[in-house]
């Protein structure tokens, strides 16, 4: 287990969930997957990516069985395979004499991937794998998704830049994709790491047995099936009421923003693991 005070100041997504290793759930693993995807979702044009992100939701939360999955896989499959022809057709139409690659089509396909990858985890055993690709295999739903951010930032980073007429300067738009698509890649690392830490939260939360009156548990059933995270600072105020004064799962509820399915409070006021 990943010291807390490493735990707190880690920046890496891909550390940390090995550092979890087969502590966290499949569940907790299949949500954090999935608001890393819903992240990069304007990449996703194509409603059959968008659709198995559904599935794999409602498969998360017990809704759906593995079967269903299974008769999903040949669409994934097809999402995939058309993103793939995309990329490939942008790159036959580019004038790489005088263009870089345009990876805009490259950020979708890569999307695209990041929900494939997902579905296979959730699908593992139970359908043929969606994403078989060499180079595809073998990395994570996340690690995907940050990819298609980088390629998305390059893709508008080159997009920008007008040289003068006769001007062409490759080199230049290659430097200037880099460094956006650098600095994209670190921004969508960060907001992973504090996906993760409200799906996971703190390594050592409170046990909240004691304070599970009837409108906490009102409260958090109705917020958890209907996704108004809005209301959790009325949550804290309920918490409090029933004597809670864990001051770090109060001050959770309070924060406005950034609360997710899976969230580490309600799934604990819930004994969802
Ligand atoms: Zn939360």
């Amino acid at each position: 287990m990943i010291p807390e005070i490493e735990w707190a100041e880690c920046l890496e997504p891909g550390r940390m969930l090995e550092a979890l290793g087969s502590t966290l759930s499949l569940r907790k693993k299949l949500l954090f997957g999935l608001a890393c995807c819903r992240r990069v979702g304007f990449l996703l044009t194509d409603e059959r990516a968008s659709r198995a992100l559904t599935l794999v939701e409602r498969f998360a939360d017990g809704q759906i069985g593995p079967d269903d999955l299974a008769a999903a896989q040949p669409k994934v499959r097809a999402a995939v395979e058309d993103a793939s022809f995309e990329r490939w057709r942008a790159e036959a139409d580019t004038d790489f004499s005088t263009h870089p690659a345009d990876s805009a089509a490259a950020a979708v396909e890569v999307a695209v991937y990041a929900v494939a990858a997902l579905f296979d985890e959730s699908a593992s055993g139970h359908a043929p794998r969606t994403l078989d690709f060499e180079w595809a295999v073998g990395r994570t739903p996340h690690e995907h998704a940050a990819s298609a951010a980088r390629l998305w930032a390059e893709a508008l980073s080159w997009r920008a830049y007008s040289p003068r007429q006769g001007e062409v300067r490759v080199s230049r738009y290659h430097r200037l994709g880099a460094t956006a698509g650098r600095w994209a890649l670190w921004s969508e690392e960060e907001a992973q790491v504090r996906l993760l830490r409200e799906v996971v939260g703190p390594p050592d939360r409170p046990a909240v047995s004691a304070w599970l009156s009837e409108p906490v548990v009102g409260l958090t059933r109705a917020i958890y099936s209907k996704g108004g995270w809005g209301v959790l600072p009325v949550l804290a105020d309920a918490l409090e009421e029933a004597g809670c004064i864990d001051a770090r799962l109060l001050a959770h509820c309070r924060e406005r923003l950034g609360h997710i399915r899976g969230c580490w409070v309600i799934d604990l006021l819930l004994g969802r693991v």
